[in-house]
């Protein structure tokens, strides 16, 4: 295991679509394993494969408090419902955090590193936010795109703008993320 550097914007390898994962070979898990250990060295909630410069659709995140790291091969988004602003940051975006419009409850798709196929629901929750923000990152996006205005961010070491300030008490963080409601079946 090792901890991989993480790439920032504006680096290219962020903003390009990663490519669908067709070989289930032994390079999968071992990449796994540095993604872990570089989402945990840098107190994330996910993390996806090209923000460690490895353009394949890949993603890991692990919810404060849930026991297991959910690892997504070739996920994707297929209903998202409801909208809500949440605050979010980003460890390819390091010291600034923005408020965001995101759904309430989305369906992902997606595989295992077996390549068997699942479908999870999350809603309401910090695990939502995580899939939106983790497929967003292989689909060549930061969080910077569904900022719920242009001024929405702001540096970490300053005050949020007022506008924003207030909404802030009441979302949900790494601290107080609302209970996991999962249902994971497989397809
Ligand atoms: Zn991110």
């Amino acid at each position: 295991m090792a901890i991989r550097e993480i790439c920032v914007l504006p680096d290219p390898v962020l903003t390009r679509r990663t490519q669908k994962v067709t070989a289930f070979d032994a390079s999968l898990p071992k990449l796994v394993e540095d993604m872990i250990e570089t989402m945990r060295d840098a107190h994330g909630v996910g993390l996806a494969a090209n923000q460690i410069g490895v353009s394949i659709m890949l993603c890991v995140i692990e919810i404060p408090e849930e026991e297991e790291v959910r690892v997504l091969v070739n996920p994707e988004l297929v209903s998202q419902e409801g909208e809500r602003k949440l605050i979010e940051g980003c460890l390819s975006v390091p010291g600034y955090q923005g408020q965001v419009l995101r759904s309430n409850k989305v369906k992902v798709r997606y595989q295992d590193l077996q390549g068997h196929k699942h479908r999870i629901t999350a809603e309401g929750n910090l695990l939502a936010q995580a899939l939106e923000h983790e497929i967003g990152h292989l689909n060549g996006q930061a969080y910077l795109q569904h900022l719920v205005a242009k001024d929405a961010v702001w540096k970490l070491d300053e005050d949020p703008p007022p506008e924003y300030a207030e909404d802030m008490d009441d979302e949900p963080s790494l601290d107080d993320a609302e209970e996991a409601v999962v249902a994971e079946v497989k397809d």
